[in-house]
């Protein structure tokens, strides 16, 4: 059983809008097991649609294709669809009457006489009436082929598919197959360092479990995969080959189950009743941000500091006049002044700073685009650390924050 996605829309293929229909599809055919084999972007011609599809049914047997079924692209999509299956475009009552009740409801008059196109489908489709927007989906069989054709909007596409479309297909292709994922995350280590590190292990892999690395900017989660009928005795071989791995590496190690690092430092800050607070420069408020994000964090976070300039650095947080001048803003001296005034001010038991040139503009000699100075300041020491970063804003940002999170965790 294999899928193929194939999403219309010219804004797909400029670049206005990125395709996350596929990605969402092929996530949830994934977990009925069924892979999808192969995604295609393409225009609102009919042309391309039609080749898309009779590609798509040479090499598929579930085709879901998104996009193009609204009004203004009505006539191109059914039409083109219906020319590939020889039949016509018949006008179904129901939806005819949603469309209108839709208008009616809105409080707007007048429908432009393109909306009632919406209420015309394929007639050899089942119709996949959609509740929550205008145009309905489709859904055809042909000789054991199953094909579904849904609108573009990703919310009207998700409620199709949860509804209509993914129910059908779990009864239809049934499996007794089960898919196991069991995931860890590292941090401070590269992905191919990693792999280094665990090659013999991932050699003795059985062929039924798979190892995936999926890197993030400074950190990497590696998931296990195992398939097999036997859902009791997959879940301990496929964890056993993952101990055997955290075994390997655990001073990387931060999380053994599908939780972010920022969940797991909250989870363990929470349950130490130990508290943290940032002072940040060149991350703007983005550590607070992160840690903020999850659930519960007011229970061991208690505040962050944005001081962007020297005069903030010094009237908010106590760092002196002098180790500015001297050291600059970019220097260990004044981060550790930083996390220290932080842990005062906010009464922390930790605190992390953050200062550094996040770039383009700003680099010097000494202390060019990418320095980032962090300190992270404790009940019995404060640590700092100088990294060189690259060329990249947002991506300095970025591994400032997972460096920083880093050395709290150290
Ligand atoms: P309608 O015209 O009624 O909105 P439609 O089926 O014609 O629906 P499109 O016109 O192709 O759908 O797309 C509507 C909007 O949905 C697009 O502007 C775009 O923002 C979003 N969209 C379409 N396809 C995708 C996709 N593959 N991934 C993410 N967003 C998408
Ligand atoms: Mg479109």
């Amino acid at each position: 059983m294999k899928a193929e996605i194939i999403t219309i829309g010219d804004e797909l293929l400029n670049g206005q809008v990125i395709d996350t229909n596929s990605a969402w599809i092929a996530r949830h055919l994934g977990a009925l097991h069924i892979p999808v084999v192969h995604i295609t972007s393409i225009s609102d011609k009919g042309y391309a649609i039609k080749n898309a599809l009779q590609q798509a049914e040479e090499r598929a047997d579930v085709i879901i294709m998104t996009g193009g079924l609204g009004p203004t692209r009505d006539d191109v999509t059914k039409a083109a669809v219906a020319d590939y299956f020889g039949t016509t475009l018949v006008r179904n009552e129901t939806v005819s009457a949603h469309v209108q009740e839709i208008f009616h409801r809105t409080g707007r008059k007048h429908m432009p006489a393109m909306n009632i196109g919406q209420a015309d489908v394929l007639a050899n489709a089942a119709v996949l009436f959609n509740d929550v927007g205008t145009a309905p989906g489709m859904a055809v069989e042909r000789s054991g082929k199953y094909f579904a054709f849904l609108p573009g909007v990703p919310f009207e596409m998700k409620f199709l598919m949860e509804n209509r479309v993914l129910p059908m297909l779990r009864n239809a292709y049934k499996s007794d197959v089960f898919v196991y994922n069991s995931y860890l995350l590292t941090v401070g280590i590269g992905e191919s360092h990693l792999a280094e590190q665990i090659a013999d292990i991932e050699d003795t892999l059985p062929p039924f479990i798979t190892l995936a690395y999926l890197p993030r900017i400074g950190m990497v989660r590696l998931r296990f995969t195992g398939e097999g009928t036997d859902m009791e005795a997959l879940t301990s071989i496929t964890n056993s080959f993952k101990e055997q791995v955290v075994e390997r590496i655990k001073d990387h190690v931060v999380s053994i189950d599908n939780r972010s690092f920022e969940e797991v430092l909250v989870q363990i800050f929470t349950d130490t009743g130990i508290t943290l607070s940032t002072a940040e420069s060149c991350t703007g408020g983005s550590i607070s941000a992160q840690i903020t994000a999850v659930p519960g964090a007011s229970r061991m976070f208690q505040g962050a500091a944005v001081v962007y300039s020297n005069q903030a650095k010094m009237d908010v947080l106590g760092v002196l006049s002098e180790t500015l001048t001297q050291y600059g803003a970019v220097s260990e001296p004044t981060v550790k002044e930083m996390a220290e005034g932080a842990r005062r001010v906010f009464r922390t038991d930790y605190a992390i700073a953050t200062s550094g040139i996040a770039g383009p503009g700003g680099g010097t000699e000494t202390k060019p685009v990418g320095t980032v100075c962090i300190a992270v300041a404790g009940p019995s020491e404060t640590r700092m650390q100088t990294f060189h970063f690259k060329n990249d804003r947002a991506i300095n940002i970025e591994r400032t924050v997972v460096a920083g999170l880093t050395m709290l965790w150290d």
